[in-house]
């Protein structure tokens, strides 16, 4: 064992190092605290005797510091003191000592205190050295967690991308009036397909934030009886699918809009209301939401298989699935250990009875104040039935560098009559928001040759981009991506893969147009149609290229170039005069959106074209 005398008295110092180095120890005198808390700061000593009146720093000052080094807490204190007197006593204790020895020694009295000061040295080297170990498997452990988390970060990064490309296609299927029921089943299946794998990527990746502490609850105003709608109109079907009862009990004094976090709120019902359906084999499954004194107080009951005692603890452990023959295993194992820990930060928690072979019921209460009623809240797109909207064109940019990404949001947009440009870097998007101007610019964040972040920080230094509106775009936002992004100048941002009803939810938002649905949008096509059926002849069209070249004289409100480009078409092409008759007329009347409507309608129709 190590051992440190300091005393100014060398006398006393060398015999004292005697007696203790023929116990067998190291045993080393200091003439001054300052040399020996030098010492200290290098070599860890498990015994340290220190005069109390030294030159310099006093033996007081000295434990007190000895104490203070983070191995400090781990060696034997013990100070020399010639005063007996109670106060100097308890200074001693105070400054950190874990005992005292009074001058002159009596060498017998001296030899016991030593003794057992040597054995709790001997202790605390023992708990030093086994705590080390524990603090370098901690490290170890952490930095193990921190590479698993990494790694799970960056693999569902990877899924959910081709992901996006599959799961937009399906839904601009979908929106695709002509397709036959079998092909409208196919491609149902494969959107089903895709969402299971984006709720279990999801999953994933919630997990490891949790695990690192870096999950967070946002709440703001959102449309809680659309919410309801939704899940409602989602487990009704899964319900017919199934072929078992769904039944939705709701009070009737539900708040419209509340404050709370939708997203998490909606992850935790479609967990609880998928388990219910997915373990229940006969019977039915039973929603209920009740108001209790202002909190909503929320009920997932079914008749399924149950859980047993033993398991229900376990249930909401991550990745613990109970075996059972009967149901079909799919999942993660994690949804429930999610929902319980977005419902405790959210400051409640989840309880649930159960009995084997009856059912269960899981139940949990939340504060989801009532919103104001001036408070800004868009109503939520619940379908997708948008085909234009009101006012003039809006512009938007897509910059993005994966194709697939890029086309399928041109898609969507472009149908409903933005006037769209792409950008494949952050560099190009800079460049072509200058000249295009854009309205909205929706921005990947990692792009090649410049990122999304310093883009929308170049974007946002050019004074004539100050109107435009930049929605962040990325497979992963993080809470501090987030921020970064609100810094860097972006208003908005939208995960990845992208929805179709998300993201023309927050294209509303930010641009603030209303939109034109299927009805209206059909009303004003049978205002077409009507007018074809007195005019009785067919429309036939000009080649694609005329039709862009209109489409983009209507974008720019040029209209007197696209009076004479009307013109040219009418010479090139005679036969098109149908077309270039109601053209005309829209145009003399200024009804430039009503053109772009018509110009839709051709391409959709586009078989007729002039060749
Ligand atoms: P997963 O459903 O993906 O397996 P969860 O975390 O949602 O994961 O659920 C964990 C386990 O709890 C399930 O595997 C199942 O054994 C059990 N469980 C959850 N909900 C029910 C339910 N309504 N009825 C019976 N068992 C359930």
């Amino acid at each position: 064992m190590k051992v440190m005398i300091i005393d100014d008295d060398l006398l006393l110092s060398d015999t004292l190092k005697d007696i203790i180095a023929t116990r067998g120890n190291q045993v080393k005198t200091f003439s001054s605290a300052e040399l020996a808390i030098e010492e200290y700061q290098k070599v860890f000593y498990s015994l340290v005797l220190i005069d109390i009146g030294l030159p310099g720093m006093d033996g007081l000052e000295c434990c007190r510091r000895i104490r203070d080094f983070p191995k400090g807490k781990y060696s034997v204190l013990i100070i020399f003191t010639g005063l007996t007197h109670i106060e100097s006593l308890r200074e001693s204790l105070e400054a950190g000592a874990d005992d005292y020895l009074k001058k002159p020694f009596d060498l017998d009295l001296l030899k016991i205190r030593l003794e057992i000061a040597e054995k709790q040295g001997l202790d605390r080297l023992e708990r030093m050295l086994a705590d080390e170990e524990l603090k370098r498997a901690r490290l170890m452990a952490e930095s193990a967690s921190l590479a698993k988390n990494t790694f799970l970060a960056s693999v569902s990064h990877e899924l959910r991308t081709p992901l996006n490309g599959i799961l937009g296609y399906t839904q601009i299927l979908k929106r695709d009036g002509n397709m036959l029921p079998k092909q409208l089943h196919a491609i149902e299946t494969i959107h089903e397909c895709g969402e299971h794998l984006l709720t279990m990527i999801n999953d994933v990746l919630d997990f490891s934030s949790i695990e690192s502490q870096k999950f967070f609850i946002f709440p703001k105003v959102f449309n809680f009886s659309l919410l309801l709608k939704s899940m409602i109109s989602i487990f009704r079907m899964k319900s017919q699918q199934k072929e078992l009862p769904f039944y939705a009990e709701l009070d009737e004094n539900l708040p419209e809009k509340v404050v709370g976090d939708e997203k998490r709120l909606r992850q935790i019902l479609l967990n609880l209301l998928s388990n219910a359906m997915k373990y229940t084999i006969n019977g039915h499954v039973i929603f209920r939401v009740k108001n209790i004194n202002g909190n909503i107080h929320f009920e997932i009951e079914d008749t399924g298989i149950g859980i047993s005692e033993e398991n229900l603890e376990k249930i909401f452990l991550p990745f613990h699935q109970v075996p059972d023959e009967r149901i079909q295993r799919e999942g993660t194992g994690l949804g429930l250990s999610i929902s319980r820990t977005i419902i405790r930060m959210m400051g409640s928690d989840i309880s649930v009875k159960t009995r084997p072979t009856h059912g269960t019921l899981f139940k949990f209460t939340l504060e989801l104040p009532e919103a104001d009623d001036d408070e800004m809240i868009h109503e939520k797109i619940c379908d997708t039935t948008i085909t234009g909207y009101q006012g003039p064109v809006k512009k938007i940019l897509i910059a993005e560098d994966i194709d697939q990404n890029r086309s399928f949001i041109r898609d969507i947009i472009e149908h409903i009559g933005f006037a769209v440009k792409e950008a494949i870097n952050g560099m190009e998007a800079v460049r072509k928001a200058y000249s295009f101007i854009p309205d909205l610019i929706l921005m990947d964040l990692l792009m090649p040759v410049m990122g999304g972040i310093e883009a929308t920080r170049k974007i946002r230094s050019i004074p004539t981009l100050k109107h435009t509106k930049i929605i962040a775009v990325s497979a992963n936002i993080s809470h501090k991506t987030q921020q970064k992004c609100f810094r860097a100048g972006c208003d908005d941002y939208i995960t990845k893969p992208v929805q179709v009803n998300e993201l023309l939810e927050l294209i509303q938002e930010n641009l603030n147009i209303s939109w034109i649905n299927d009805t209206a949008d059909s009303d004003h096509f049978e205002k077409y149609s009507a007018i074809e059926h007195t005019e009785s002849k067919p429309i036939i069209f000009p080649p694609p290229e005329e039709i862009k070249t209109i489409n983009t004289l209507v974008l720019c409100g040029k209209t007197t170039r696209l009076k004479k480009h009307i013109r040219k078409i009418e010479e090139n092409f005679p036969q098109c005069d149908a077309f270039t008759d109601k053209v005309r007329r829209l145009l003399d009347d200024f009804r430039l959106e009503d053109i772009q409507h018509f110009i839709h309608q051709t391409k959709e129709n586009n078989t007729n074209d002039v060749r």
